[in-house]
């Protein structure tokens, strides 16, 4: 019989070590695993918003359709402008947008034209209205001016024919606008991931219930929820799961059984991670790493039956950073995303010295400003314990500082990646 895939595909990995396992390694081995969906569904033009393209857009049209007018202005024959002087010419029409001049320019006369107004025949050079006089029904105008000039020509944006828009790209406000300029009422499009989630703890309770002593509030599976819900997936939310391995394997084969995907939180920390990984070894394929980061250290990934399983640490803060670093690339693969946009990231000099101790990646909470003359820093958010979400909330980007980094002086350029679109 064959070695289950994903240990085999670990196996091949050079020094892998699942107790000090890199981001980057982490990445790489989940990314080998993610076949994206396949189902894809018809929706209207304004429903495709944050969904994925699952076919290319193919423009049915010249856009724009016409010769048309940039500017407020005259429609001539470059033919009969002077080289030197002047000249004065008849109106003979007007072309407005939506309403064109139906006759053609004749030798010596001109049309008034408005922007967007179908450029007349006969005319081929727009004349802004700011460069001629104009009384009554006639235009003087002077030398110096472009064959061709002010005129947008029919198919300049996009021929008929042309992909206008390439699969894999999640649409936007200005994709779904686009897809309208073409007429186009309904596009093809990937169907939503589901994704199901519960949160582990006997010590958890929901909004609603009043916690006992030692209780706490459950806030990953609301946080879970809304980064779930920003990525545009389909969730399905299974509540606070006691730690009780019967429970558990329940909730486990049912988030199976109904989602894409599963997302966890707590439960893979040393100690309460052994029953969980004996339960899942039974259910499916799931490797327990200690990622070599700082939040988030201990990460579960694999399979169970067709899911694939994201077991994220319990800590609030590490949640969400392990969500950003790994899940939400992962579900945009999944979703059909080709390729998986990166978060932006770029350096700035951070303004607070940093604490950090070489040997893991960290992602502190960083708030980047705009100074007066508007350049760009970032500074710490403060305490950095896991546990504090507050951070989270008050940030707006990481500082990622790499595992071979040392304490950070004042005023030293970082990298900051923006927490953007989940978040
Ligand atoms: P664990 O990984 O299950 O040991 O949890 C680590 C820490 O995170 C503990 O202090 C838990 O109480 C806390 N925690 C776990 N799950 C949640 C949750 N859903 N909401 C808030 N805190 C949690
Ligand atoms: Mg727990």
């Amino acid at each position: 019989m064959n070695e289950p895939t994903l240990s085999r595909a670990i196996s091949c990995t050079d020094d892998y070590d699942p107790n000090s396992m890199p981001v980057a390694k982490a990445r790489e081995v989940i990314a080998r695993f993610l076949a994206p969906v396949s189902t894809t569904e018809r929706v209207h033009a304004r429903a495709a918003l944050g969904r994925v393209l699952a076919a290319d857009v193919i423009s049915p049209l010249d856009v724009p359709a016409h010769d048309n007018s940039a500017m407020d202005g005259y429609a001539v024959r470059f033919a009969d402008l002077p080289r030197e002087g002047q000249v004065t010419m008849t109106v003979a029409g007007t072309a407005f947008a939506g309403a064109p001049f139906t006759g053609s320019v004749a030798p010596g006369a001109c049309v008034r034209i408005m922007t967007g107004g179908v450029v007349p025949a006969g005319a081929d050079t727009i004349i802004m209205q700011e460069h001629v006089e104009a009384k009554n029904d006639r235009v003087t105008i002077g030398a110096g001016h472009r064959k061709g000039q002010n005129l947008r020509r029919a198919g300049e944006d996009l021929a008929a024919g042309q992909v206008a828009l390439r699969h894999g790209i999640t649409l936007r406000p200005a994709e779904v606008g686009l897809i309208s300029s073409l007429g186009l009422p309904e596009v093809t499009v990937y169907r939503r991931l589901r994704a199901a989630f519960f949160s582990t703890g006997d010590e958890l309770v929901s909004l609603g219930t009043v916690p006992k002593e030692g209780q706490i509030y459950d806030s990953n599976r609301y946080t879970i929820h809304g980064m779930l819900t920003r990525l545009g997936c389909e969730v399905i939310d299974m509540g606070v799961v006691r730690d009780d391995p019967k429970l558990l394997e329940q909730a486990f084969s049912e988030a199976a059984a109904a989602a894409d995907v599963v997302i966890t939180s707590g439960g893979v920390s040393v100690g309460e991670a052994d029953f969980v990984k004996e339960l899942l070894n039974k259910m499916g394929e799931v490797v327990f790493w200690k990622i070599a980061m700082k939040p988030g250290r201990p990460l579960a990934y694999g399979r169970i039956g067709n899911a694939h399983f994201f077991g994220l640490p319990g800590n609030p803060v590490s949640v969400m950073v392990t969500f950003y670093q790994f899940v939400r690339d992962a579900l945009l693969k999944l979703a059909g995303c080709d390729p998986v946009p990166p978060l932006p990231t770029f350096k700035v000099p951070c303004t607070s010295p940093l604490k950090k101790a070489p040997g893991r990646t960290e992602f502190q909470r960083g708030i980047l400003t705009q100074d007066a003359n508007g350049a760009w820093s970032v500074r710490v958010t403060g305490e950095q314990g896991s546990g504090i979400l507050r951070s989270m909330s008050e940030a707006n980007c990481f500082i990622i500082l790499p595992t071979e980094q040392g304490n950070v002086a004042a005023g030293t350029p970082v990298d900051v990646q923006v927490m953007e679109g989940v978040i």
